[in-house]
């Protein structure tokens, strides 16, 4: 009987590679029309990463990592939606992927110890094995602001930003939330818009990015740290290169809390490596 893998993300593009590789039948379902997941519904001005990208990529392939060169620390959200759709079209998975293909419910069945899909448009499949790669972000929160359906003008949601994108010249432009994704979306429309009002409940904490382009021969050493960097990685709560830092924010010196920039200790990763064992 064929598996059934629900999303196709990071994480359910490896379910897929992972278990055609033991040799089992898959059917992937996606509800959008390609692949890539975070990276496909959320092309919003400024979407990128905020970890590093040389981090984020999969481990299982060497060639894959051979052949990928990250072009950005922080990489924007069009190159991780291209490095995702190489991914597919590499291990050839999108022939095992139906998209535009919304499950609505999925029903155990006792009797026959199998799972009944129904899709958004009325179709059934059943499966003894499912996976659900769902996301745990691929949901957007609608805000629930009394009359917004009177609201005549354009609003957007980054979740859904439209593909062809949103000219804001010129125009007044409101943001609702001061969170992660309103950071990067802010210093874009910035830019370009002709007045800005940000709409903040509670005031937020950043850092500055340090973003930078990753040159050739930058990445061809970054190369050769892979193993280093995964092994770091599977040391940290969040798989990233830092650790979270224990002190609570009292604990803290006003000094480090105005200039550090970072709220992470960077893990040490080798005496030529990165980071200092504390940044901060
Ligand atoms: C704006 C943003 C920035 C982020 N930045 C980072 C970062 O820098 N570093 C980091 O580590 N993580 C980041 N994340 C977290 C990110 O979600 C994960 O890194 C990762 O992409 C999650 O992959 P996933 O496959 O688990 O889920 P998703 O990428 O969410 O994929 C789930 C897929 O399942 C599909 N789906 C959901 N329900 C159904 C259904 N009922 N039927 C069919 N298909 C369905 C969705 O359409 C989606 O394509 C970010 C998240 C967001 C939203």
């Amino acid at each position: 009987m064929t598996r059934v893998v629900v999303g196709a993300g990071v994480a359910g593009l490896y379910q897929l590679y992972r278990l055609r590789e033991l040799g089992l039948r898959v059917q992937a379902f996606e509800a959008g029309s390609g692949v890539g997941g975070t990276w496909y519904w959320n092309r919003y001005p400024g979407a990128r990463f905020d970890s590093e990208s040389w981090t984020y990529g999969y481990s299982f392939s060497k060639e894959l990592l051979e052949e990928w060169d990250w072009d950005e620390h922080f990489a924007a959200q069009p190159q991780t939606e291209r490095y995702l759709n190489h991914v597919a079209d590499k291990f050839d998975l999108r022939r095992d992927i139906q998209f535009n293909s919304r499950i609505s419910a999925a029903h155990y069945q006792e009797e026959t110890r199998s799972w009944e899909l129904v899709l958004e448009d009325g179709s059934r499949h059943s499966t003894r094995f499912l996976v659900t790669a769902i996301g745990i972000l691929s949901a957007a929160t609608m805000p629930n602001i009394p009359g917004i359906d009177s609201f005549a003008g354009l609003s957007c949601h980054t979740h859904r930003w439209p593909k062809e994108g949103v000219d804001f010249a010129c125009k007044r432009v409101g943001i609702i939330g001061t969170g992660a994704t309103a950071v990067q979306t802010i210093q874009e429309l910035a830019k370009t818009v002709g007045h800005l009002t940000v709409f903040q409940r509670t005031p937020n904490w950043c850092a500055p990015l340090h973003n930078a382009q990753i040159a050739k021969q930058e990445m061809d050493d970054i190369r050769t740290r892979y193993e280093e960097i995964f092994a770091l990685c599977r040391t940290s709560p969040g798989c990233y290169i830092h650790a979270p830092d224990p002190r609570k924010t009292l604990e803290t010196s006003p000094r480090t809390g105005r200039h550090s920039g970072r709220i992470f200790t960077v893990l040490p990763v080798s005496a030529s490596g990165w980071g200092n064992s504390a940044t901060r």
